[in-house]
């Protein structure tokens, strides 16, 4: 079947079209074609009949798997849900006299409930209902009125005793505008245990519902959730374990009308609460009298929950300029009418403002996370391939943006204005088309660069490389053949993999198999080359022990078809295991690996991947030697940003020389020691590779992961020789870029290969003044070799509001992709700069971000609240979980290479990923419904949310942990480690037993689901509470306070409101 077919003249957009058949693939998930053979193709149409399987969870990843990164699966939690807006107001102790202590956040709506996203639509004064005052205790002057939009959160206690448990909760947190801070609220120092307390009765259960019809607020009795268990207090787990489930307590109404518990010492307590965990390490002091709830802050798991309400249930339809999408942690479908689907580009705001000086002002980063060949859902059309014959696409004779639904047509269709940069262009006359009474081309809908969001274009061979059309990519494995790698059985499981994984390399369309050739290299401190040609009867070997110059000892029989020469690579397979079986070689070269590769594809005139499988530290004498420089004590010095830093440049050169062949690299090391991520990975980062990481690597606990993530690297879709172009309409423009890639000039964004995992983060910034009638697009163009040779152009459009009122800002943005941006900038900043000054950076950027809301658009009264817009209060949350990571504080038990690692990661990621690799998902798997489908609710990070008779589930794209608290039912014990008690788990356990029995089963299944859903196959590691293992999967409970030092988010948001109140005085 032809590519070359004309374009599609067929039905309507957005729906399966059967009769396009350019572009076939139905193993992503597309419909099968009539009279078209079903695709083989295992990667993403599930097993194949003749693979033989591992047992699960080792399977090939049905397409199903990967296409969302959302949870496919809503939380059923409780229907109370956040107010509106928040605001949360943080006081100073009152100088009234009043001796209570007067700090609380408070939440309440401005102005009315259903505001999307947080302020009135103009930026007029705030009209604030009067119960959106702040409630200051003890001070009798304040209205206690309350706007019925309140009422959802409970209604006030209405019995004196309540009243009075309020009261006697109620601690100093905050302070007021005029106040001086007290002390003890400084960022970061330690802080005195302090008694957050049980819930009190009266806090959690609603009082009378009469008034409240609609409202859903029933709080399960909170001994069934996460009460005290019986047992002995456990020295990591004794703080009083607020109710789980409904999570968020803290919303109800105070007897005031005001919101925002404050918990405080609760002396009926003590005994039965020795002391929140994070707090009471050390025994100290009587805690101090100001204490935040955490219930009262703005919580991640709510948003998500609300926004999966909201959004879940219909398809997210891209017709509308401006639109913000729902969160990356809802399930949603896209429908594309006319703007690039989300799963492409995310914006940090979907209004733009109109000045630099606007934007200045706000301090809001103006950037977009951009997935040119992201996994889509099954049930969602693939990119169109439009084919305009040899004159390739329509393009702007100026700015070379390409035919895209803004472009506007006039003179009758002779002519089109380019909506970018108003230049007006002649169209070709074998694309001319009439126009109907509305100016529009009468053919827009029957074609895709007229009305869809994303297509691609068939490039012509004006695009291909000195001018000739690419051949079909190779992928070359190259092996690690040295003491250790044969040693720990790595050599052998990678030949054993790879027999069977050759067959299932990224394929075409109805092509019957891939066109993708490969090649084997094996070494230690010299080179081995594989001449598997398909006349052969066994394989030949040629060595190449002069490293200094490397070169490919053979062209003809190096790189060949998988089919054609299938006996001769499986005997290759077979035997390199045993011919290196008794090496003693320890020492290995690198440098010269990625050369050999290189040259390789250079002969061959071709693209493609090198599979580089790499066990330690390259000291042997080659080009790009390397020693151990690894040195912690530069941790918090200005020279810890040389630990980031490749110790030499060879590599930069080398990874520009890859990129000129459309060599990506794609790293699996296999480190048991220090090996230096950060200059191994230089290559790789430049050509958009992938690395992988496996310290201390066992065939018994590791090879499930391994296999998994090198069979879904082999199989992905892939593109290669890729360069990528943003174009914006005039008054703005792309200035910087983040992500695995390499640049040549300021503009083009070059990778020798970019897989549908990754992605590339712009940041934009104004060169002139925006309308908002005309508002601002944003055109991405990806050019690149498809896995079967083809070259093609993908393009992605986005059209965006822009506005002259900050808080149309404010509405429009979405915290996700900030942070996603914030932390790229942050993990480049470290490059440069000392660590300390990117914190403060970041800091000092929110802090900003912050106090222009609160002076712009929030309420001019009450100077001392904290007012954070509704689209951005969690803001400081994730902020401080960007700080507190590896890379930007660290545990002492991460490594160097762990850091340069997830520095690494990280910045390729997309906003899904960055969300729960910043704040992990944590869900009871004892709260599991056994007989659905669902995940049971999650909940927030923080060790005060763990009840000891339960088990947990944490993961953040790169681990899962379990972890079992110590007075979890001997039942459970049994039916999930088939053991008959606590004690009899093993430590340091990284597998589930298989067990039939239905709790066994649903928490497998949720650990196969949530692997499925992520792009890289995460570590289990089942940790016991009180087990040395404990403290590496407390680190990752995000809330709290950190061993390395991070904030706790009660102690951050305090800080916060310092910084933006220092700003704004
Ligand atoms: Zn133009």
């Amino acid at each position: 079947m032809s590519v070359n077919q004309q374009a599609h003249t067929g039905p309507p957009y957005g729906q399966p079209q059967p009769g396009y058949q350019g572009y076939q693939q139905p193993a992503y998930g597309g419909q099968p074609l009539p009279g078209v053979p079903q695709l083989q193709y295992g990667a993403y149409n599930g097993p194949m009949p003749g693979y033989q399987q591992p047992a699960p969870p080792q399977g090939y990843f049905p397409s199903l798997g990967f296409p969302s990164k959302g949870s496919p699966v809503s939380l059923n939690s409780d229907t109370s849900s956040l107010a509106p807006n928040f605001i949360g107001s943080l006081r100073a102790p009152s100088t009234s006299g009043a001796s209570l202590p007067s700090d609380h956040l408070t939440y309440s709506p401005f102005g009315q409930g259903d505001v999307q996203n947080g302020i009135p639509a103009s930026a007029a004064p705030m009209q604030r209902p009067p119960a959106s005052q702040p409630y200051l205790p003890g001070s009798a002057s304040m209205p206690v009125t309350q706007t019925p939009t309140f009422q959802q959160y409970g209604p006030p206690p209405t019995s004196v005793q309540q009243l009075s448990k309020h009261m006697a909760g109620m601690t100093v947190g905050i302070i007021a505008a005029s106040a001086p801070p007290p002390a003890g609220l400084g960022y970061g120092a330690p802080r005195p245990p302090t008694m957050p307390g049980p819930p009190l009765p009266g806090q959690t259960a609603a009082g009378p519902p009469a008034s409240q019809p609609n409202h859903v607020f029933s709080p399960p009795p909170p001994s069934s959730v996460s009460g005290p268990q019986p047992g002995p207090l456990m020295s990591g787990l004794h703080g009083p374990p607020p109710p789980t489930h409904p999570p968020q307590p803290g919303y109800q109404m105070q007897q005031n009308g005001s919101f925002g518990q404050v918990r405080g010492p609760q002396p009926n307590c003590g005994a039965a609460y020795p002391g929140p965990p994070n707090y009471g390490r050390q025994p100290g002091p009587p805690p101090p009298p100001k204490r935040l709830d955490p219930d009262s802050i703005p919580s991640p798991i709510q948003v998500i929950e609300d926004d999966r309400n909201n959004c879940g249930s219909e398809p997210f339809v891209t017709g509308v300029r401006g639109q913000v999408p729902p969160l990356v942690t809802t399930d949603f479908l896209v429908k594309d009418q006319g703007n690039a689907s989300p799963r492409y580009i995310r914006c940090t705001s979907y209004n733009i403002p109109c000045t630099s000086d606007m934007a200045k002002q706000s301090q809001v980063p103006l950037a977009a996370v951009i997935k040119p060949l992201a996994t889509l859902r099954p049930e969602e059309t693939l990119p169109y391939l439009v084919d305009h014959g040899e004159s390739g696409p329509v393009r702007c004779n100026r700015c070379k943006a390409y035919m895209c639904p803004f472009m506007q047509f006039i003179e009758g269709g002779r002519r089109f204005q380019c909506c970018f940069c108003s230049c007006v262009t002649e169209v070709p006359p074998h694309y001319f088309q009439h126009l109907d009474h509305t100016g529009k081309r009468v053919d827009f809908c029957d074609r895709p660069e007229l009305s869809l969001g994303s297509y691609e274009f068939l490039a012509t061979v004006d695009y291909c490389k000195n001018n000739k059309f690419p051949s079909p990519p190779a992928f070359i494995f190259m092996i690690d053949v040295s003491y250790n790698a044969v040693k720990s059985g790595l050599v052998r499981l990678i030949c054993e993999e790879l027999k069977s994984l050759l067959d299932y390399l990224p394929r075409e369309g109805n092509m019957e198999e891939s066109a993708i050739r490969v090649g084997f290299v094996t070494y230690n401190k010299v080179l081995h080359f594989y001449n598997v040609k398909s006349s052969l009867a066994q394989p030949q070997m040629m060595v190449v022990s002069d490293v200094a110059d490397m070169f490919v000892p053979l062209l003809d029989g190096f790189l060949v078809n998988v089919n054609e020469s299938r006996t001769v690579i499986a005997s290759l397979l077979d035997q390199i295991p045993e011919m290196f079986a008794d090496t003693r070689e320890t020492e290995t070269v690198f440098a010269p690996v990625i050369q050999a590769g290189l040259e390789a594809l250079k002969a061959a005139e071709c693209a493609g991947k090198l599979f580089i499988f790499h066990t330690s530290l390259p000291i042997a004498e080659a080009p790009g030697k390397l020693k151990n420089r690894d040195d912690k004590k530069l941790i918090n010095t200005d020279k810890e940003k040389t630990l980031f830093q490749p110790q030499t440049s060879f590599y930069n050169n080398l990874a520009k020389d890859c990129v000129t062949q459309g060599c990506c690299v794609d790293l699996f090391l296999f480190p048991n020691q220090y090996l230096d991520v950060a200059t191994l990975g230089v290559v790789t980062y430049q050509t958009g590779g992938s690395i992988y990481k496996y310290a201390y690597f066992q065939l018994e606990t590791d090879q499930d992961r391994f296999l998994n993530d090198l069979r879904r690297d082999v199989q992905k879709e892939v593109g290669f020789d890729a360069v990528m172009r943003v174009r914006t309409s005039t008054g703005i423009r792309a200035t910087d870029f983040f992500g695995a890639f390499y640049m040549s000039n300021t503009t083009d964004v070059e990778m020798a290969g970019l897989d549908c995992d990754k992605t590339i983060t712009v940041e934009f910034k104004h060169d002139d003044k925006l309308s908002e009638d005309s508002g601002a697009l944003l055109q991405c163009a990806l050019l690149y070799t498809s896995c079967a040779g083809q070259r093609r152009l993908r393009i992605h459009n986005l059209s965006l509001n822009c506005c002259t009122q900050l808080a149309d800002l404010y509405r429009n943005c979405e915290t996700d992709t900030l942070i996603n941006y914030l932390a790229k900038y942050a993990y480049r900043g470290v490059l440069s700069s000392p660590v300390k000054t990117v914190r403060d950076a970041l800091i000092n950027q929110c802090a900003q971000i912050l106090a222009c809301y609160r002076k712009n658009c929030a309420s001019p009264s009450s100077a001392g609240q904290l007012i954070l817009p509704e689209c951005m209060k969690l803001l400081p949350v994730y902020l401080n979980c960007v700080l507190k990571s590896d890379v930007l504080q660290p545990g002492l038990e991460v490594t160097t290479d762990d850091r340069a690692y997830i520095r690494q990661l990280v910045t390729s990621m997309d906003v899904a990923e960055t969300n729960v690799f910043f704040y992990p998902r944590l869900l009871p798997l004892t709260k599991a419904d056994v007989d659905s489908d669902s995940l049971p609710a999650a909940i927030r990070n923080s060790e005060e949310r763990l009840s000891k008779g339960d088990i947990y589930l944490l993961e953040n794209g790169l681990n899962i942990f379990v972890w079992v608290g110590v007075n979890v039912q001997q039942g459970l014990i049994q039916n999930l480690f088939g053991v008959s008690s606590f004690s009899q788990i093993s430590n340091g356990l990284s597998t589930l037993p298989v067990l039939e029995n239905p709790f066994s089963k649903k928490v497998r299944s949720i650990i196969d689901m949530l692997q499925m859903q992520r792009s890289r196959y995460m570590k289990l590691i089942i940790v016991k509470q009180e087990d040395k293992l404990e403290m590496l999967f407390k680190h990752f409970l995000v809330e709290d306070k950190s061993l390395s030092g991070g904030a706790s988010y009660v102690d951050f948001l305090c800080h916060m409101h310092k910084e933006i109140r220092q700003l704004l005085s």
